[in-house]
């Protein structure tokens, strides 16, 4: 069967390869892959700067964000022939740390946990796979094809969860701005949960015009470029999801007192900034402000983002996926143009 494939730490291997069929000890449950999302970090894996492979491999077959349906399933799955399912990312260390004991492997402390797709597992950009069913979560079939958004979706139903742990430690916590920082599919998304509930949005980005700030209007949020600290300005909660160094400063600074600023962004490291470490502490100090990383997602958090997906407009997700690329046509799917939101591999269509 075809699978993509990438050499992790070699810039530019990525290629369509002839793979052996998924192996029974992946799992019991057999899926077809129908469409794989491609995030930030497809890019950086096929840079070359991220992503290990299975060990004694040099190749890993890519895809963490993934919709297929089932072909086979034992029964008692809690999946059947034909359903949607998304496969979960991460699996827990083998240890197993306190977290990953506990099915949290989001939240793994002693980073053996592995990732398919990223971290020495298979990802799910073949025309089949094989899957635990555990971590095979069902996508209600009245999302179809959308449902390739419930990976992401779960990373930002996390990112809420710890902002909602967080912020209610204090009396009172009843947040009413919210700033999201960049408009690709994490910001909108997470832009998208906090209109569901209810909240006066924000989001910032570079772009001035295209696909993004139509998006953010079509939610009824506010869209803003340029000026961070205005459109930061009383935010009690911001999501910042583009991992610039910079800007992940500047949003410490201008969080509202009190407030709660989730980083969701993986940033690669080699870049050095000026910052007043005193006056930015002192904020935060004297404002009772906290400053958390969200990484990946459990279970409970998949179904979470299953929910938000579930209430969007539909017309709105469908939105999000600015293109479809056929599985052979890979490399213009990985190759970034500047308006993209999600781009999505069809594998099987
Ligand atoms: C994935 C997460 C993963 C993280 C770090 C993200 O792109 O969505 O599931 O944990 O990368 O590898």
């Amino acid at each position: 069967m075809k699978a993509l494939t990438v050499a992790p730490g070699q810039a530019g291997s990525a290629r369509l390869d002839d793979v052996d069929d998924p192996p029974e000890s992946d799992g019991p449950v057999l899926v077809e892959t129908l469409a794989i999302g491609v995030c930030g970090t497809d890019a950086e894996i096929v840079s070359g700067a991220y992503g290990w492979a299975p060990p004694g491999r040099d190749r890993l077959v890519l895809g963490h964000e993934s919709l297929g349906r089932v072909l086979e399933a034992p029964a008692g799955a809690g999946v059947a022939k034909g359903d949607l399912v998304v496969g979960i990312v991460r699996r827990p260390d083998p240890v197993p740390c306190p977290a990953c004991a506990l099915d949290q492997w989001d939240f793994c402390r002693n980073g053996e946990y592995t990732e398919r797709g990223i971290k020495s597992l298979d990802g799910y950009c073949s025309e089949r796979y094989r899957i635990e069913a555990k971590y095979a979560v069902k996508v209600d079939s009245s999302l179809g094809s959308l449902g390739v958004l419930l990976e992401p979706a779960s990373v930002v139903a996390k990112a809420w969860d710890q902002v909602d742990a967080i912020g209610s430690r204090q009396g009172g916590w009843h947040p009413q701005r919210v700033m999201v920082t960049g408009a690709g599919p994490i910001g909108l998304l997470a832009a998208l949960i906090g209109v569901e509930r209810g909240l006066d949005v924000h989001v910032l980005d570079q772009m001035t015009t295209g696909f993004k700030p139509d998006l953010v209007a079509a939610l009824g949020a506010t869209y803003h470029h340029g000026n961070v600290e205005e459109a930061a300005r009383g935010s009690d909660v911001i999501i910042e999801c583009t991992g610039v160094g910079q800007l992940v400063f500047e949003v410490m600074q201008d969080v509202a007192p009190g407030g709660v600023v989730c980083l969701t962004g993986v940033s690669s490291g080699g870049r050095e900034l000026g910052v007043d470490a005193g006056a930015l502490n002192r904020t935060i100090v004297l404002e009772n402000e906290a400053v958390v990383g969200s990484v990946n997602a459990n279970r409970r958090h998949y179904e979470l983002g299953a929910e938000a997906l579930a209430a969007a407009d539909r017309s709105w997700l469908e939105r999000l996926v600015s293109r479809r690329v056929p599985l052979d046509s890979w490399a213009d799917a990985l190759a970034r143009k500047p308006d993209d939101v999600k781009v999505v591999i069809e594998v099987n269509t």
